[in-house]
């Protein structure tokens, strides 16, 4: 049986000195600070052993991994109504793009890409306060990854609220076509509140079990087999922007990255995973987290296209 310890140990070490490390995101003025240094994996296995490398108990700035829970609950809350608003296509275009909103009627390609997630925000707004949704989505992580101590860096949110003026182009210009109802502020407050969620490594592959478990976390059912198999599905084909095509060809596994330098990534019936290097390549995914799962896989056969 493979030591699971130490083989992530020893990928950490590889990838120590490397030299295309990506640039760290500094279009949030707090994520510039990171160092570019920084890095952490987490692997909680099917039996809930946990195994870590590196920085992998320091809580780091979610951003886009959070469009995962986010998109778990308004399905929780809507069902497939969900896919009125939103489609499930990659999108081949950049995470904060803007240029398919025109011909596409204001419908956003996918629940992963920043116009989705503000919708999918956008949804949730639709029966709660902004205060409750981030309050839900507190308690949801919270519960996933059985750790009352997450919580939402605030330096993040507000940096984002100050800043974020293409997410607040894409709101208003969702909502000319109808598909934004609430107020464009309170949607982005929030969607910057969930952006904003702080976890380590350790706590995210914790939150990431229900996927790896066909929708079942620590013997409590979250979410359907059906949903889960679903969600996985999403990520597989549009979790890393217009990288997720070369994520599926060299890693094969549902994955969600964020700007943060974060990814989550899921085995099915065997692991889940999260890796952190805050340094990203050209399309906003961490550089050295890819290297990291791509020699995971590659060591351990967990590509879901792996003959079994
Ligand atoms: N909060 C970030 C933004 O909206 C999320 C982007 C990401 O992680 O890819 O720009």
């Amino acid at each position: 049986m493979t030591d699971i310890s130490a083989l992530i140990a020893g990928i950490a070490e590889e990838l120590r000195f490397a030299d295309n490390r990506g640039k760290v995101a500094n279009y949030i003025p707090p994520l510039a600070l990171v160092p570019d240094t920084r890095f952490g994996m987490a692997v909680v296995m099917a039996d809930g052993t946990v195994h870590t490398a590196g920085d992998a108990e320091e809580p780091f700035s979610i951003q886009s991994i959070s469009k995962v829970f986010a998109l778990t609950l308004a399905l929780g809350a809507v069902g497939d109504q969900l896919w009125h608003r939103v489609g499930r296509e990659p999108s081949g275009s950049a995470f904060h793009s803007i240029v398919q909103l025109e011909t596409e009627h204001g419908i956003p390609r996918n629940p992963f890409i920043n116009a989705g997630a503000i919708v999918v925000c956008d949804v949730l707004l639709g029966r709660l306060q902004p205060r409750e949704a981030i309050g839900q989505m507190l308690r949801f992580v919270r519960e996933l990854a059985g750790d009352d101590t997450i919580a939402i860096d605030e330096t993040v949110a507000r940096a984002e609220q100050d800043g974020g003026f293409r997410n607040k182009a894409l709101a208003n210009y969702m909502r000319a076509f109808g598909n934004i109802e609430g107020e464009v502020d309170l949607v982005l407050g929030t969607y910057f509140h969930f952006c904003a969620l702080a976890m380590s490594c350790r706590q995210l592959a914790m939150a990431g079990r229900f996927l790896m478990g066909g929708g079942v976390s620590d013997g409590h059912r979250v979410v359907t087999e059906k949903r889960a198999r679903r969600i996985n599905a999403l990520m597989m084909s549009c979790g890393h922007y217009d990288n997720s095509g070369d994520f599926a060809y060299r890693i094969g596994l549902p994955g969600k990255s964020g700007v943060g330098g974060g990814i989550l990534a899921v085995a099915p019936g065997i692991a889940s995973i999260a890796v952190w290097s805050p340094g990203l390549n050209a399309s906003g995914n961490s550089q050295l987290g890819q290297l990291a799962l791509e020699r995971l896989v590659q060591r351990t056969g967990w590509s879901v296209f792996e003959p079994r």
